[in-house]
């Protein structure tokens, strides 16, 4: 495949250290609130990254560290950690935020489809491994101790700003204005890799260490976890683009550093979902969640779509209108294919083949997803049987992660108790003519008549959100768009 590779500027042919195997390192969440669906927008282009290399054959070893403890609210070495900041709002420990916030992260993943990663590690289970990291930079002279803190020596480098020198402004985030600069580094760039001089009395989580009781600087874990669990050579890092500058510039640094060697080929870094007043942020406070999502009645796959229809490099606006646009769009898309008829013929094997070949290179220039989706209704559109057709697009989603099967065969079940109904002279769904709204209309009669209001409610307000008013009628309900 080709990817756009932010430490060369330039988009390239995708090449690994070991043939046919991918080392594949992703900066995991700081688990002090829940993820919103910025930062899962990052997930689920970083998801189909991996899914997408395995479809073209590779072995794919994906690391992810799980940050809950050191990451201050700056990015860089100013303000408060941000884990004892959550521990502070919710009155609880350090460690109860750290397993409550992890537990709804992979909760969020399971629902838009995310795969877990073969390794998850919580950065405080690898403290002994930082240290002596921290060690072996103080001995090869890239690290000094002052004022109480280990910091980065980054005049000991060639080159610092790797990832400068582009278009991406948004590698600016991390560079703070009006901040005290911290009057023990040497060099304005310079990065805290172990501080035991806390700026805050009580930090909650302390190590002994050769300087003294403390905790690590942020950067360190990433470099650490990638190369115990990936090894010295990593094909492939990943992140969001505010993780450019400084998070992944100081993980480059101190990586290369102690191994002596070239550390990571190809910087992955996904473009912010913004709302209408900017960038969706954690700290700020306010932030949409994949649970505020279902409360109003949206299918968390419907946010997936959404990611996918646009270039994971270009920057995308969230709103409540884009979001019902991509569920009409959607629940179009899986009426068709619960029109196919799975015992239509047989699966041509040469037509699956030539159309996972087609997928490969559209999808394979750049990671565009967006041509994925738009594959998905060429297959619909081809001249081939409905085996056929269903086999492509059971293709396609092993990399699109849509449900896309499941959820036809969903509307298709939907729709043959809606006849068994209508045969029966029972409950009748009259409408304008959209079996998969029939069936969910169908579905909530049903709901009523078996007194499980709850579950009408949501089919009501799924319907809703799609822009479907119901009416109840005598013997059944019927339905309009508005
Ligand atoms: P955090 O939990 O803050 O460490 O962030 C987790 C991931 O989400 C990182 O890869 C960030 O770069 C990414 N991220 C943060 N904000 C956004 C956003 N608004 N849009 C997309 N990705 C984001
Ligand atoms: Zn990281």
């Amino acid at each position: 495949m080709y990817l756009y590779n932010s430490a060369t500027h330039k988009k390239e042919e995708f090449q690994t250290h070991t043939p046919g195997r991918v080392e594949m390192y992703t900066c995991g969440p700081t688990v002090y609130h829940f993820a919103h669906i910025g930062n899962l927008r990052s997930y689920i282009m970083e998801d189909v990254l991996e899914k997408f290399l395995r479809y073209e054959g590779y072995d794919v070893n994906r690391v992810m560290n799980i940050t809950d403890v050191g990451h201050l609210t700056s990015d860089a070495d100013e303000g408060e950690d941000k884990m004892l900041k959550g521990a502070k709002r919710e009155n609880k420990s350090v460690m109860d935020i750290a397993k409550f916030y992890t537990d709804a992260f992979f909760a969020d993943c399971e629902k838009l489809n995310i795969k877990v990663p073969e390794v998850v590690q919580p950065a405080t289970g690898l403290i002994d491994e930082f240290i002596t990291t921290v060690q072996g930079l103080l001995d090869k002279g890239f690290a000094y101790f002052a004022g109480g803190n280990v910091y980065f020596d980054t005049s000991k480098l060639d080159s610092y700003h790797v990832f400068h020198n582009h278009e991406e402004d948004a590698l600016d985030v991390g560079v703070r204005e009006g901040v005290e600069e911290d009057s023990n580094k040497r060099n304005k760039n310079d990065f805290v890799l172990w501080f035991t001089k806390s700026k805050f009395e009580d930090q909650a989580l302390k190590w002994d260490s050769p300087w003294g009781v403390g905790y690590p600087g942020w950067h360190i874990e990433c470099s650490c976890i990638s190369m115990k669990f990936n090894g010295e050579y990593l094909d492939l890092h990943c992140g969001g683009i505010d993780n450019a500058f400084p998070h992944h510039t100081n993980e480059i640094a101190q990586s290369e550093a102690y191994l002596g060697h070239p550390w990571c080929k190809q910087w992955f870094h996904v473009a912010h979902l913004n709302t209408n007043s900017g960038k969706m942020s954690k700290s700020k406070g306010e932030f949409l969640t994949v649970s505020l999502l279902e409360e109003k009645g949206y299918d968390p796959i419907v946010y997936r779509f959404f990611c996918l229809q646009s270039h994971y490099r270009k920057g995308l606006v969230f709103s409540w209108e884009n979001l019902d646009n991509a569920t009409v769009a959607f629940q179009k898309l899986i009426s068709r294919i619960a029109a196919l008829k799975p015992d239509n013929g047989e699966v041509d094997g040469a037509v699956l083949a030539e159309y996972e070949d087609k997928f490969k290179s559209l999808v394979g220039n750049d990671l565009n997803t967006s041509m994925g989706v738009t594959a998905l209704y060429d297959v619909l559109k081809a001249k081939t049987t409905d085996a056929t057709k269903l086999a492509i697009l059971a293709s396609y989603d092993k990399v699109l992660s849509l449900s896309l099967l499941d959820k036809a065969a969903k509307v298709r079940e939907e729709q043959a108790k809606a006849q068994t109904a209508k045969a029966a002279g029972g409950y009748t769904v009259t409408g304008e003519g959209d079996p998969a709204i029939d069936a969910l209309v169908l579905a909530r009669g049903e709901a009523k008549k078996a007194k499980n209001f709850a579950e009408a409610d949501r089919i009501r307000d799924e319907l809703k959100a799609m822009g479907v008013e119901v009416t109840d009628v005598p013997g059944g309900a019927s339905w309009k768009k508005v």
